[in-house]
């Protein structure tokens, strides 16, 4: 068995651990390496948010017992994982509480508290608070670093850096162009959802 095989997408010669495997194909590897699959589950991802979305969340409620199952059986193969990421999250939260002024933690406050504010008037496509750059890219936690992006965009955004979702996420570089105020976000929901603008108006914060 040769070591390395081309991808039929990016035509690169690549070595045999930069395929996913595919029981089906004769050297037992995908023909597109997991870098071309990675960005081809993206941009579908992008291309159907709302349905990714609703596929998820329709196959977990449809199936109650596979996805306690697959959760254990996740929790139980990564609980180191898991155990490290949430021993992280804690001294992030421990370090944001010790190494800011009460202004910006209020400053952060607002944004999610904005975030859900708007999103209750927002059917089906409420917003979330997005880190610009990742926590896991060293993007920080304080308001300069924070954003609002509607559900579905920020799923498409998935773990890309800002500059990254500039070239690949559509929508994101027009939704971005600024800091996330409150009034930015009433703003941009009034250009964008029309049809909700009269229960986002009279929103006060
Ligand atoms: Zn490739």
């Amino acid at each position: 068995m040769p070591s390395s095989k081309t991808c039929s997408k990016c035509k690169a010669e690549k070595a045999r651990e930069k395929f996913g495997k595919h029981k089906l194909m004769a050297d037992g590897l995908r023909s597109v390496c997991m870098e071309c699959n990675r960005e081809y589950n993206r941009k579908y991802r992008a291309a159907n948010q709302q349905r990714t979305v609703n596929y998820g969340r329709a196959w977990r409620v449809s199936h109650p017992e596979k996805e306690l199952k697959y959760r254990r059986r996740y929790r139980a193969g990564n609980l180191e994982k898991i155990l490290a990421k949430n021993a992280n999250r804690r001294a992030r939260v421990r370090k944001l509480a010790s190494a800011t002024t009460p202004e910006e933690r209020d400053a952060v406050r607002e944004i999610y508290a904005t975030a859900a504010l708007v999103s209750q008037f927002m059917d089906g496509q409420p917003f979330h608070v997005d880190h610009r750059q990742p926590i896991a890219r060293g993007g920080s936690s304080l308001a300069d670093n924070l954003q609002h992006l509607p559900a579905s965009m920020n799923l498409a955004k998935h773990d890309l850096s800002h500059e990254e979702a500039l070239e690949r996420v559509p929508g994101y570089r027009e939704w971005t162009d600024g800091p996330p105020t409150f009034h930015q976000v009433t703003w941009r929901t009034f250009h964008k959802w029309k049809g909700s603008i009269n229960a986002t108006v009279e929103l006060h914060i």
